[in-house]
């Protein structure tokens, strides 16, 4: 089957000398200049891409093929530290914060000659469904920019959607690259826990912490997914990807798992969207799909945000002023300095995130709330893989249960809390999870299905993602050229 998408299309483009990986390269930056509206990037990294650029047109010029990813433009979220280009989080308090070190997928796809084109807009510490904590303003969902992309890689997910960027390098600790995705029309991949080293990813819950891809096709993310999927012996938390899983292809029929508890809540768009698409994998795809069920789905979010707002508030310790952060101009003494710097340094919801992790870590209720949690992370992530996932080959529920909100229509912290219901059991068990466009609602925004599998099935996911791809005749991706022929025409 021929490979489709956006980075065969440049290659090709480059191999046959249609266009020079400095033009393409230039093109893509004038067309972020263009869409400046979407605020998809916080901070634009010209410079390296063009002499990445220059690299590989005197690479073609030698008459050298190019290798995987090689001379096709790609943004990074701004969490992933690229030493010597500002790396903020999306935080005031990383605001001008120059790394001294590259991340590892960072290191891969620079010596890949990749041209980095910027960082991507996020929430802030990549705490957030929307985007809108961010410390420059929320990115605009290129489908329509009254709504929000979704978060927390939503500068990730409207650069992509608009091909202002190939593809994005984003990270999902509770849904933050499956939800943008499924707002912005795109695939959205969170791996299996530890296939993609975390080196040089800035941590918000490291235990749950995962970086992925954002694309415009499966081939796209399944060609960046490949190319990252390294084992690096300085994350303690990585794994080698078995050789046998790679590209392992499903034989037979695929067998699907519907639960109905992911659908509670779910808006009508969602749930016939989705299941409109389980009925075509049924058809088209030669899929068996069996009612299965996850009862404990009614604690992943209560133990998601004890786990992750715990973790958080240890890891955030260090942005004090000394260690990290601009230290206070004036204060009385050392604990007035470290307030002042957080203070001011932190917006509300990560105030509110090491508040209640504190909390939740503080003696006297650690074993009724962290220590609690951290139990029932096991035990459902025994039964979901032993009982749920059983008899069948994936999970396929809603990637989240509404579309894209409009900017300010989620009014508190709990109501946007509870919007990752469908995501956060991927990150809690550690098993690969990927988003595919599968409709529009009556607004013409997106819907996202969401295939859960088992761990190091990440190939597969891929493979059902790109069937179902060819199923609905591409009809639901981001275009090639972006929405609305908003970035670059290929
Ligand atoms: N919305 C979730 C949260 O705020 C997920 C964020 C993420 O995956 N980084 O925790």
């Amino acid at each position: 089957m021929a490979k489709s998408g956006r980075i065969k299309t440049i290659q090709s483009a480059l191999e046959r000398g249609k266009v020079s990986c400095t033009e393409i390269t230039r093109q893509y930056l004038d067309a972020i200049h263009r869409n400046d509206h979407l605020n998809a990037y916080i901070s634009l990294t010209a410079e390296t891409a063009l002499e990445t650029a220059v690299a590989v047109d005197a690479k073609l010029a030698r008459g050298e093929p190019l290798s995987a990813l090689e001379g096709v433009p790609f943004s990074l979220k701004d969490n992933i530290s690229t030493a010597g280009l500002e790396t903020s989080c999306a935080s005031e308090m990383l605001s001008g914060y120059k790394p001294s070190y590259d991340a590892f997928v960072w290191e891969i796809l620079r010596s890949a000659n990749a041209p980095l084109l910027g960082k991507a807009n996020m929430d802030e510490f990549a705490m957030g469904s929307t985007c809108e904590t961010s410390r420059v303003g929320g990115a605009k969902n290129p489908y329509n920019t009254e709504y929000v992309p979704g978060g927390s890689s939503g500068g990730s997910a409207g650069a992509v959607a608009a091909n202002i960027a190939a593809y994005s390098i984003g990270s999902d600790t509770g849904g933050s690259i499956r939800q943008p995705a499924s707002f912005c029309g795109l695939v959205g991949i969170k791996p299996t826990y530890g296939a993609v080293s975390r080196r040089g990813l800035i941590a918000y819950a490291s235990s749950l912490d995962q970086i992925g891809v954002l694309a415009q096709s499966a081939d796209d993310c399944a060609e960046v997914f490949r190319k990252i999927a390294v084992h690096d012996a300085l994350d303690m938390t990585s794994l080698p990807f078995p050789e046998s899983a790679e590209d392992a292809e499903s034989s037979g029929t695929v067998r699907i798992g519907v639960a109905e508890e992911f659908f509670d809540g779910a808006s009508s768009g969602v749930s016939n969207a989705v299941r409109d698409i389980i009925r075509t994998m049924e058809q088209i795809t030669g899929s068996s799909v069996s009612a299965v069920n996850f009862p404990l789905l009614k604690y992943a979010l209560p133990v998601y945000y004890i786990i992750a707002c715990a973790e958080a508030s240890s890891n955030l310790g260090r942005y004090d002023g000394i260690r990290y952060g601009r230290p206070a101009d004036a204060y009385d003494d050392i604990d007035d300095a470290i307030s002042r710097v957080r203070s001011a340094g932190f917006g509300a919801e990560v105030q509110r995130r090491i508040m209640l992790g504190t909390y939740t870590l503080s003696s006297g209720f650690f074993d009724a709330y962290y220590v609690k949690a951290r139990e029932l992370k096991q035990i459902m992530t025994y039964k979901f893989v032993n009982e749920t996932l059983s008899g069948v080959d994936f999970l396929i529920t809603p990637a989240a249960p509404t579309t894209a909100p409009k900017f300010g229509e989620q009014m508190s912290p709990v109501e946007m809390y509870l919007t990752d219901i469908c995501t956060v059991t991927a990150n809690l068990t550690g098993l690969p999870a990927i988003s595919v466009p599968c409709g529009f609602d009556s607004n013409g925004m997106p819907v996202g299905v969401q295939i859960i599998g088992k761990k190091f099935s990440d190939f597969k996911l891929l493979e059902l993602a790109a069937k179902i791809e060819r199923a609905t005749d591409r009809a639901f991706l981001a275009p090639l050229n972006g929405v609305n022929g908003m970035g670059v025409s290929l």
